[in-house]
């Protein structure tokens, strides 16, 4: 294991692909702690929006992230989101939010600032941790890494039911709208853009009730888990690279 013998799994994937649902029950099934990063960058919209900051000023929306705290709701979910002390755990989860955060996760400063907060999260293991870049930017040595996707139809689909709206309605156009221009503007980054590192497990869940997906993924990481043993038990090979049991590394770690 990478970090002190606590396994460490990055999700990452794309708006609504389930991250953070499926995500959660794959750390309750391995009892790890688990947190979505996108809380981190939704917060900093939020307070950009609450406190009047363009949030495309990278400069002045990163200068609000020590105000934000991230702390455990219930069995280890890193869940609850604190601005100067505010709970503000449902407000990050808006429409409002939705529409500015892709501007505000694209500023260097602000992936600067929220890369330290990630890995002090993550120190010492034993944690699942969503989001887009987790693989291939802030975890890069994550024992197992998973890419969750579904196509933008299933996904806004799924985001429109949590919110009540009709998919087929105007309404549900439009979160099918935001979701894809969100996708672009994520994909299209020039800094830790979202998208699977070469090593990850792709698991693609259109169709799929939560509880299949849930069981996808909880092989995929036992899958993950035990190549990564066999390699800790001798599999390595020289140059640097781990070419076993489908993990590699090579490039990784560097910021992109
Ligand atoms: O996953 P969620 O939709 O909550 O993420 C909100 C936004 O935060 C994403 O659209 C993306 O712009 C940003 N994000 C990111 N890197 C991550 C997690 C989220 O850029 N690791």
């Amino acid at each position: 294991m990478v970090t002190g013998g606590a396994p460490v799994v990055a999700l990452d994937g794309p708006a609504s692909s389930g991250k953070s649902s499926v995500g959660a029950a794959v750390a309750a099934a391995f009892g790890l702690r688990f947190f979505d990063s996108g809380l981190l960058y939704r917060a900093l919209a939020f307070a950009a929006l609450d406190h009047g900051v363009d949030p495309a000023d990278g400069p002045a929306v990163a200068a609000l992230a020590p105000s934000v705290s991230v702390e455990p709701g219930q069995e280890g979910r890193l869940e609850r989101v604190r601005i100067d002390g505010r709970d503000v755990s449902a407000q990050v989860r808006t429409h409002e939010v939705d529409r500015v955060v892709s501007a505000v996760a694209r500023a260097p400063e602000v992936r600067a600032a929220l890369l330290i907060r990630q890995r002090a999260l993550a120190e010492g293991g034993g944690i699942v941790v969503a989001g887009r870049d987790i693989g291939t930017v802030v975890l890069p040595a994550a024992d197992v890494k998973i890419w969750l996707d579904a196509s933008a139809g299933e996904r806004a689909g799924r985001r429109a039911l949590e919110r009540g709206i009709d998919p087929a309605s105007a309404a549900g156009q439009a979160i099918l709208d935001e979701m894809r221009r969100r996708d672009g503007v994520d994909g299209g980054r020039a800094i830790a853009p979202a998208r699977p590192a070469d090593e990850a497990i792709h698991v693609r869940t259109d169709g799929n009730t939560l509880d299949q997906t849930i069981a996808a993924v909880v092989a995929a990481v036992t899958a993950g888990l035990a190549a990564g043993a066999t390699l800790a038990a001798g599999g390595r090979t020289t140059g640097g690279s781990v070419i076993a049991g489908g993990l590699t590394t090579g490039a990784e770690g560097a910021e992109r």
